[in-house]
């Protein structure tokens, strides 16, 4: 394999959860620029990320699935009856709820760690044991955050949550590797998406972040999509359990 086609997508179907905007969206929208089919999971309208895959000239099918509902962990499997194999998946969907710690509740705590871990585990697992049974490779790409490493602040849920990523990301890498299952982590930096809205709206926050940030601007969605190609792509067949920050810098700081 040589030139782009290592970075190619061509005749994969990746599942990515999340997909209807932020950078779920723009994840999507790279895996079809990269040739990829789009599998876009998500409990709202993929509308607007179907229309955008279309004009990029890819594919896209959608499948609805409140990822919080316990039903979830079965929709791996339903997807690849209904449509085929999948090649890969990309576990984006998260949330963040943000309060003081001694405040937090316990349902903050319980949604947030649901989502961001628990259904990241199921839907990984439940991708693992069908690629096993079929003797496929696979790709898992888990979306992590600087709050994989760092603590934050007002946010105790998504920090453990997103701590939790980083290790399951290992673990899995680890038990997976020889099955030809490649699971690695791409941890965002600062970037424009509903996820970081009240922060941006912040003029204090807004400055505080911007004069770290290395690159001195935010991140955009489309910033991490052609990261997590990367990943999906046979360029990173020998990647496994690895986490690439794109972050502007903020790490090295
Ligand atoms: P976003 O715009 O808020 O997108 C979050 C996505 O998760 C949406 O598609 C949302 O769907 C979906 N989702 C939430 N609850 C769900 C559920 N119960 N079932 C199915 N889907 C659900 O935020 P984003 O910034 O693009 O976040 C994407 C990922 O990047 C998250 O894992 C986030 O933690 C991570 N991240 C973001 C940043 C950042 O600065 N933005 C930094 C580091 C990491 P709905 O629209 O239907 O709610």
């Amino acid at each position: 394999m040589s030139g782009l086609s290592a970075f190619s997508l061509e005749n994969k179907r990746i599942a990515v959860t999340g997909a209807n905007t932020g950078i779920g969206q723009a994840i999507a929208v790279a895996i079809a620029r990269a040739g990829g089919a789009v599998v876009a999971i998500g409990r709202s309208s993929m509308a607007e990320t179907e229309r955008m895959v279309a004009s990029a000239g890819g594919r896209i099918v959608s499948a609805a699935c409140d990822l919080a509902d316990a039903s979830a962990k079965n929709l791996i499997g339903e997807v690849w009856q209904s449509l085929g194999p999948l090649d890969g998946l990309v576990n984006n969907a998260g949330i963040i709820r943000r309060a003081d710690s001694v405040e937090l509740s316990e349902a903050d705590w319980d949604d947030v760690l649901d989502l961001n871990l628990k259904a990241t585990f199921l839907l990984s697992q439940a991708f693992a044991r069908h690629a096993m049974v079929e003797n496929r490779p696979g790709r898992i790409v888990n979306i992590a955050s600087l709050l994989s490493f760092q603590g934050g602040i007002r946010v105790a849920s998504y920090t453990a949550s997103k701590h939790g990523v980083l290790g399951l990301t290992k673990i899995l890498a680890n038990e997976w590797a020889s099955r030809n299952i490649n699971v690695n982590a791409v941890a965002p930096g600062y970037v424009s998406s509903n996820n970081t809205e009240a922060l941006r709206a912040d003029p204090e926050r807004n400055a505080a972040i911007l004069s770290r940030i290395p690159a001195g601007r935010w991140g955009r969605p489309d910033d991490i999509g052609n990261v997590v190609v990367f990943l999906l792509a046979p360029a990173s067949g020998y990647v496994n359990g690895a986490v690439i920050p794109a972050d502007g810098g903020w790490l090295a700081r």
